[in-house]
């Protein structure tokens, strides 16, 4: 098993299937579809982002007890980083860890069992997540993709990522009376009246120092039109990062516009956290396939950013991220541990083989 997923990685690692090169997503694509064989694969497409749904049967089911979800973009990287290096036991390469290695191991292992299996599972592979997943996993949910539980491969080190944080991205404005600078008394400065926002903000949510289960607001930033020194400026904007934890999920946005009473609020983004329930079935066997496979409890983790299984809390879907022993995406250093692919892959082929 060991070389078939090397093989495969290798084979996804070479693409370069970034966002500026539409058509090797394409290729990323084709090269999986061509690994799976007969399965019945759905296919979808929206703003050049291609991705598949495979399952066994001619009819998709109303809902699949289990999806692997594996994304098969990356973020650019340096030219080198696109031949795949095995170094000791590491894997380097551009998405070996962020999530071309664990992508292939959920491929092989559900072409291997699904269709020994008599529940229905399935595996859905994209190639938008890094750039939002609105496109794939997204559009798949809209087209009626259901399940209660998904596994996305992100990089955890086998940690099972329980919860993440929800997202909102917000503009707060105000605004003031132009005056010359040497006659304020004539104007009103709106950076002071946004310092008062600031102010409430460094009050109800104070900066974190270190790693706590809470929602932060960064001000990513501050601005005015205004150019010049002799001015007071009559207008400020300030742009907010706001991580809010599940549990916050009904009442950040009345609580938030509490706080900011009086300013003029605009939410541009507004992403769903990701929770699964402790009672969730197909949790509680993850967690005992884990602990079959490596003899060691599970460690159950939160994680403070998202990933594309948020979009199922939308239709009321749960999952986690899962995935092998990796470190530096994103980074010029990325690797994948060659030997947590094997484990990887026994946990998932004997999660799919218990599923009752
Ligand atoms: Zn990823």
């Amino acid at each position: 098993m060991r070389e078939h997923i090397l093989g495969l990685t290798k084979k996804l690692v070479v693409v370069e299937s970034t966002d500026e090169k539409k058509e090797k997503l394409q290729e990323v694509i084709d090269i999986c579809v061509k690994e799976l064989g007969e399965y019945t694969i759905e296919m979808f497409n929206q703003n050049g982002h291609p991705s598949i749904l495979a399952y066994v049967g001619k009819q998709r089911p109303t809902q699949f007890d289990v999806i692997f979800n594996a994304h098969l973009d990356v973020v650019s990287a340096q030219a080198s980083q696109f031949t795949p290096v095995e170094k000791g036991d590491k894997l380097y390469g551009r998405g070996v860890s962020d999530m071309k290695a664990a992508a292939a191991v959920e491929l092989l292992a559900f072409k291997d069992v699904a269709k020994s299996i008599s529940r229905p599972v399935a595996l859905q592979l994209v190639t938008d997540e890094e750039i939002g997943g609105y496109d794939g996993t997204n559009l798949q949910i809209k087209e009626g993709v259901r399940t209660p539980f998904v596994i996305a491969g992100e990089p955890t080190d086998f940690g099972v990522g329980q919860k993440a944080k929800g997202v909102i991205w917000m503009n707060v404005r105000t605004k003031g009376t132009v005056a010359h600078g040497a006659y304020q008394w004539k104007g009103t400065n709106a950076i002071l009246k946004m310092n008062k926002a600031i102010n409430s903000i460094e009050m109800e949510f104070p900066v974190l120092l270190k790693e706590e289960w809470k929602t932060t607001i960064n001000i990513a930033k501050v601005e005015t039109s205004n150019t010049t020194y002799n001015k007071v400026p009559d207008n400020c904007l300030m742009k907010l990062d706001i991580r809010y934890i599940p549990e916050d999920w009904k009442t950040i946005k009345p609580k938030i516009e509490k706080m900011l009473e009086g300013f003029e609020l605009e939410f541009l983004e507004f992403e769903p956290p990701q929770v699964t329930k402790e009672t969730n079935p197909y949790f509680q066997q993850l967690l005992a396939s884990i602990e079959h496979v490596t003899s060691k409890k599970a460690d159950v983790i939160v994680k403070h950013g998202s990933s594309d299984v948020r979009h199922f809390s939308r239709v009321d879907g749960e999952g986690v991220e899962f995935g092998p022993i990796g470190a530096g995406l994103h980074s010029d250093d990325e690797w994948v541990d060659i030997k947590s692919l094997d484990t990887y892959y026994d946990i998932l082929a004997s999660f799919l083989k218990n599923l009752k």
